[in-house]
């Protein structure tokens, strides 16, 4: 199996053959086309797995391009580190491409969060509890998102975000693909995929 036969178009192709991947791994495998194709996606898959591939990759191409005028894709995750490595991944892999994001995260001043908001992002990388802070002072507006990606959910609730969780999901639109990722299905998880998810393909790796 090689990336190419994934329906991924040539500039992330480019910046996926430079970071020198030969193949996809099971989970991109299973869940790019499916991405693509504007479905949802429940992951059961750890850190390791290569996910945020599976859901970076999709989520670029389906921006194709920058829009300045409104965040249209937002990827929550339980902590400052998973957010900053999910930005690295990001910046590597539309690195051709002209989508621009920016990271929230708390214990660090909120200012140069709210600059880099201010210039226009395509996709936003966030931790709960900052995120809500700048979506109450009316810095950053979620009302148009087109992707949702919820990373490492039962890590949300282990960490007593779920919620917050919550709160965030209800400012996002109802019409929405969400590409939700979990390592372990605790009650709370199936039944927050249960509301949230729309007819999902369910991957298990
Ligand atoms: P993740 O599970 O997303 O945290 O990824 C785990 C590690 O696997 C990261 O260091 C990635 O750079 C790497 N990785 C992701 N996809 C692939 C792939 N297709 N081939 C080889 N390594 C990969």
């Amino acid at each position: 199996m090689k990336f190419n036969t994934l329906s991924i178009n040539e500039s992330i192709l480019k910046a996926v053959e430079e970071k020198g991947y030969s193949e996809p791994t099971p989970i991109q495998e299973k869940a790019i086309p499916h991405a693509l194709l504007g479905k949802d996606i429940l992951g059961c898959a750890q850190t390791g797995t290569g996910k945020t591939a599976a859901f970076l990759i999709p989520t670029i191409q389906k921006l194709k391009k920058h829009d300045p005028s409104k965040i249209r894709s937002l990827i929550l995750t339980p902590t400052r580190e998973l957010a900053i490595q999910i930005e690295e991944n990001f910046l590597e892999y539309a690195k051709y491409t002209n989508i621009k994001s920016a990271i929230i995260f708390g214990g660090v001043p909120q200012k140069p969060q709210e600059k880099a908001i201010r210039q226009g992002v395509d996709i936003v990388v966030a931790t709960p509890g900052r995120l809500l802070d700048l979506m109450k002072q009316k810095i950053i507006r979620i009302n148009e998102i087109e992707v949702f990606i919820l990373d490492e959910a039962d890590r949300m609730l282990d960490m007593g975000f779920l919620f917050d969780v919550k709160r965030i999901i209800a400012a996002i639109p109802q019409k929405k693909q969400t590409l939700f990722f979990s390592a372990t299905m605790p009650k709370e998880i199936k039944e927050l995929t249960q509301t949230l998810l729309h007819d999902p393909v369910v991957i298990e790796v």
